[in-house]
């Protein structure tokens, strides 16, 4: 059997070698490392995907959330809503913007944030919210749009682990996530759905003026070249980025359906095992499992991990600590939040390997260990 990774890079890079280094030997044949053609060619493929009218690229996910916000006209004090269950990157560019990050719960079975929470959060100085499709499906957008629209809120999705994941509303409108809200964020990062050779990052609207603001913003604010309009930042994807991106961006399907029926596959080994709770897919959406997370039920999970590990299946633990718990916000004198969800999910939670290249092996060996450390 080969060597069960969390995520194998190696083996995905070897399938599609020879067009993604002629890709990237066109670029350095040109040597246009920045923006240049190849950036150009890849926003208008993502574009296309998408089905969503502008695509900005940036330098990483945590840059385009940081655009997505200072494009957003807000001001220092204003009430930013989004789950304390995420990656630290969609709260920190809240905290940095000196924006006030307001925690909310998760829904215990998609894990993404909960409309009925952001409801009892709203508050007059409530201008946004951000919500996480987290793990591969979407957030409840059609509850969170309504929420949005009744109090004029403007809406960041952070798409950066569910890119190709799609949403259907329920008068049947089908839309990919990223695409739902005022502006969507999302990630290149190695290991993400679809990932890149290094950093990358990209924006989408439908909205033409936010298109250009954030494509401004992430330019030192020029308008023209030397004339600077606002404050932005350097963020670019380069184009060696790019290529690869392009490359893989026609694989994403096959990829994410790689990705789903891999979670097929430990759903059904793990039908029986009271201890486990396996992933729920929300009948409105199609999941693409960046993770494959389990709630472990009764079960000492960091003698678990420990016991995966000595028979080289690798697990971890996304997230340790919630947002609302880390240090990191205490500059804020935030108040105290109390979200038991997101507290009782941080203790349980374990995400087993999860990429485009497991086979039935290395499946049946990962299902059998855990059904037997689990017993
Ligand atoms: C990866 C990730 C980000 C940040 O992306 P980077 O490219 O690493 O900056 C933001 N939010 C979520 C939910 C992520 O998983």
């Amino acid at each position: 059997m080969r060597p069960i990774q969390m995520v194998d890079l190696k083996r995905q890079y070897a399938g599609i070698k020879p067009a993604v280094d002629e890709a990237v030997a066109r670029v350095m044949d040109t040597t246009a490392f920045i923006n240049g053609q190849a950036v150009a060619d890849f926003a208008d493929q993502l574009a296309a995907y998408l089905n969503v009218k502008h695509v900005i690229p940036c330098a990483n996910g945590t840059d385009a959330l940081q655009i997505a916000l200072m494009a957003a006209g807000l001001q220092p004090g204003d009430e930013i809503i989004t789950p304390s269950f995420t990656y630290i990157a969609t709260t920190e560019v809240i905290a940095l913007l000196r924006l006030t990050p307001v925690f909310v719960e998760v829904d215990p079975d998609t894990f993404c944030i909960d409309p009925s929470s952001i409801k009892k959060a709203i508050t007059p100085k409530t201008k946004a919210i951000v919500p996480v499709h987290l793990y591969g499906q979407s957030a409840n957008m059609e509850e969170i749009e309504k929420i949005a629209k009744a109090h004029d809120l403007f809406v960041i999705e952070d798409n950066a682990q569910s890119i190709g994941a799609k949403y259907r509303y329920s008068d049947g409108t089908v839309k990919k996530t990223g695409t739902m809200g005022h502006i969507g964020c999302t990630s290149f990062f190695p290991s993400k759905n679809l990932g890149c050779f290094g950093d990358g990052g990209a924006l989408c609207t439908d909205d033409d003026l936010l298109a250009e603001k954030m494509k401004m913003i992430a330019n030192h604010g020029q308008s023209k070249r030397y004339y600077h309009d606002l404050v932005g930042c350097n963020s670019r994807l380069d184009a060696i980025q790019a290529a690869v991106l392009s490359i893989k961006l026609k694989q994403l399907d096959q990829y994410n359906a790689a990705r789903f029926e891999a979670a097929a596959y430990y759903t059904n080994a793990f039908k029986d095992n009271p201890r486990i709770k396996t992933p729920f897919i929300a009948p409105h959406n199609k999941h693409v499992f960046h993770q494959y997370t389990i709630i472990l039920e009764g079960v000492d999970r960091n003698r678990l991990v420990e016991q995966l590990a000595s028979v080289q299946i690798p697990a971890m633990i996304y997230y340790p600590v919630p947002a609302h718990k880390q240090k990191m916000f205490s500059f804020l004198n935030l108040p105290q939040f109390d979200l038991p969800i997101t507290d009782w999910l941080t203790e349980r939670v374990v995400s087993l390997p999860m990429h485009t290249e497991l086979d039935k092996e290395q499946l049946d060996y990962i299902t059998d260990k855990v059904n037997y450390f689990t017993k």
